[in-house]
Order: structure tokens, then C-alpha cells, then sequence
């Protein structure tokens, strides 16, 4: 199936949001046999173009490229590495961690270390050591050797996680968030036929850091409509209220009618409803997420643009492992042709 294959390739490189260059020149090649045109924004957004039988409605479709990770702060006298956090890293989950730091001269392996619980006080032993107790230990002896090791401040570092299938369609690796939606777009433009619309497929930037390269790509595509697709919370897991949150693994796509950042559009929600319902697509419904999506910026742009967003539900997120059904993001590509097809309908 090509989605698992691609999204392996995926969430195997480097993509710290800022430090994109690497998903997006992946995100590129995977994409460009499927469109008519594909380009490259100021900013590293990376927009495919399938040209409709007329030029509008202008569809925009945004899959985050960029994923949470680290960045190299400070490098001390004994040659550890110290770090901050680009988006939003639980400190709980940093400690021990292997991790790559991506240097010029190429990857380079290590470890978030810590001072051993052995000699950690009482008080320490409680508590989650925050991230700027941490440090990542790359085997060197000292700065020198770090620096000759190609290590530079703001060299990106990211989590070193195996992607596996780990059940009949369950996969696990990292960046599922937003690698699953940029694998989902993907496959979405290779079967989409030609439809009377143009289709504008987005990898964007910057997301995990509040939204930006959506703004610019949006400024500049100025649609007509806007589809985010991205992960949400799947709260199977035990310990979760279903009140907290509803969404369930396996049961199909998450269409939002809100969040923090949107309230999906009455006619697109109608639309996304209606291409589930009319092509016997699971699908979950979905109000009230703390987080956002690119939707929210996309709905802003200009004049105001009608948005929605489609989710593969997720367990993890945010953490370096996460997991998800394959049958999830089967069924969201075939929710996001068939929403595509419907368009010229409903806009
Ligand atoms: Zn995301």
C-alpha cells in the first residue's frame, strides 16, 4: 500500500518546524508525479497544483510538513549539548530518549541524559526533570570534539524512533503528526481523477509553532475553500474519559466542527458529511479540541475563506512515538477524493 509506504519515508527524515528542508524536498519528489504544477514559497511551503477543468472554486489542501523536536542551545566545556524546545514537548517524556542531531556534516546519534536517580535528591525524585535539567550526550569528550563532530548552535535535533507495523494495520514511528496527513495528501492526489476544481495540495511549515507557513501559503493561493487535514487525540486508551475525548481508533476519519482555532465552515462540514455518508465512509465527529489546525489560519486569509478539517485519530501525539490505523488514513484519503469531487456543488 503506497500510503505505509510513504509514510515511513516520511516520518523517517528531519523536519523540525524552521528546519524543514529535508521533508520538504521528500514532500516534493513524492508529490509532483500526481500534479500539474508544484513550487516552492518564500517561506518553504511546498504547494502542488492539479489544474480543474476551470480555474475555481480554488481548492487548498494543508498537511503539516514540520514536526515538534529540539534545538541545539548551548554546547558546554565537557561537550554535552544543551537544548530548547520547538512546540509543545511534554518535559515527561525527554528524559532517555534517543535522539539525531542533524548537523551539516550529517546525522549524529545520542542520548537526553540527566543526573542519575542514585544521586538525585528526595525532593528531585519526585518531580519531572524539566527540559533545562537536560542535556544530550553525543559521545564527545569535550566542546572541541563537538564542534569538530560538525555540531553548530540551532543545529535541529530530533527523536531517533524505527517506524513498524506492530499489528494487522496498526503503524507506529515519528511525526505521525503531520507526516500521516502529508502521506494521506499524497496518495489523495495520485487517485484524484481530474476534477472540475483546481486542487492546490500544501505541505506546509512552521505549524507547530503557531500556524505560520499556513498563512503565508493562503495569502498567496487565495482559495476559495480550505481543507486541513491533520492528527487528532484518539482517546482509547486507558484512563481517558470519553467526555475528554470521544475520538476512537479504527473507526474512521474525524471531520471537526470545532476547536481552539475554528469553527469549521456549516458548508464545508455539509460537504465532508455528505462525501462520507453518500460513499459509506466511516467517520467520527469531532467538537471543542484544545489545539488548532492550518484551517484556522486559512479561514482568516483576505476576505475570510470557508474551512474544515479532516483528522486521523492518534494515540501519543506530541510524544516521540505515535500510533494509528492504517484503515484510518484509507479511509480519509477516500473522504478527501470524494469531498474534492462534490466540490463544484457546494461552492
Ligand atoms: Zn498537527
Amino acid at each position: 500500500m503506497a500510503i505505509v509506504e510513504n509514510l515511513e519515508k516520511l516520518s523517517n527524515v528531519c523536519g523540525v518546524a524552521g528546519r524543514e528542508q529535508e521533508v520538504g524536498a521528500l514532500t516534493k519528489k513524492l508529490l509532483k508525479p500526481y500534479v500539474d504544477e508544484i513550487k516552492e514559497d518564500k517561506l518553504g511551503n511546498i504547494i502542488g497544483i492539479k489544474k480543474g477543468k476551470q480555474n475555481v472554486p480554488r481548492v487548498m489542501l494543508a498537511a503539516h510538513m514540520d514536526e515538534i523536536g529540539l534545538l541545539v542551545k548551548t554546547i558546554s566545556k565537557e561537550g554535552f549539548l544543551q537544548f530548547t524546545k520547538i512546540g509543545g514537548i511534554d518535559d515527561r517524556v525527554l528524559m532517555a530518549q534517543k535522539v539525531i542531531v542533524y548537523t551539516e556534516k550529517g546525522p549524529l546519534h545520542g542520548i537526553i541524559g540527566s543526573k542519575p536517580p542514585h544521586i538525585q535528591k528526595e525532593d528531585e525524585r519526585k518531580r519531572v526533570m524539566a527540559w533545562d535539567e537536560l542535556f544530550i550526550d553525543i559521545g564527545a569528550e569535550n566542546q572541541e570534539e563537538v564542534k569538530k563532530m560538525g555540531v553548530k548552535i540551532g543545529d535541529p535535533v530530533g527523536f531517533d524512533i524505527k517506524f513498524a507495523q506492530i499489528g494487522k494495520n496498526i503503524v507506529i514511528g515519528k511525526a505521525f503528526d503531520d507526516r500521516a496527513a502529508c502521506a494521506i495528501m499524497i496518495e489523495t492526489m495520485k487517485r484524484l481523477e481530474k476534477t472540475e476544481c483546481t486542487v492546490f495540495a500544501v505541505g506546509t511549515v512552521q505549524e507547530e509553532v503557531g500556524l505560520r507557513g499556513a498563512i503565508t501559503a493562503a495569502y498567496g493561493i487565495d482559495p476559495d475553500v480550505g481543507i486541513a487535514i491533520d492528527v487528532t487525540v484518539a482517546g482509547d486508551t486507558p484512563g481517558v474519559k470519553e467526555v475528554d475525548a470521544p475520538i476512537k481508533l479504527g473507526k474512521g476519519p474525524s471531520i471537526s466542527i470545532s476547536d481552539a482555532g475554528l469553527l469549521s465552515h456549516p458548508k464545508v462540514l455539509r460537504l465532508l458529511v455528505d462525501a462520507a455518508e453518500e460513499n459509506k465512509i466511516p467517520y467520527q465527529l469531532e467538537t471543542g479540541l484544545a489545539g488548532s489546525t492550518d484551517a484556522a489560519r486559512i479561514s482568516l486569509t483576505k476576505e475570510g475563506v470557508p474551512c474544515g478539517v479532516i483528522s486521523i485519530p492518534t494515540r501519543y501525539i506530541h510524544s516521540p512515538t505515535s500510533l494509528l490505523s492504517l484503515k484510518d488514513a484509507e479511509n480519509a484519503v477516500k473522504l478527501t477524493v470524494a469531498a474534492l469531487k462534490k466540490i463544484p456543488k457546494y461552492f
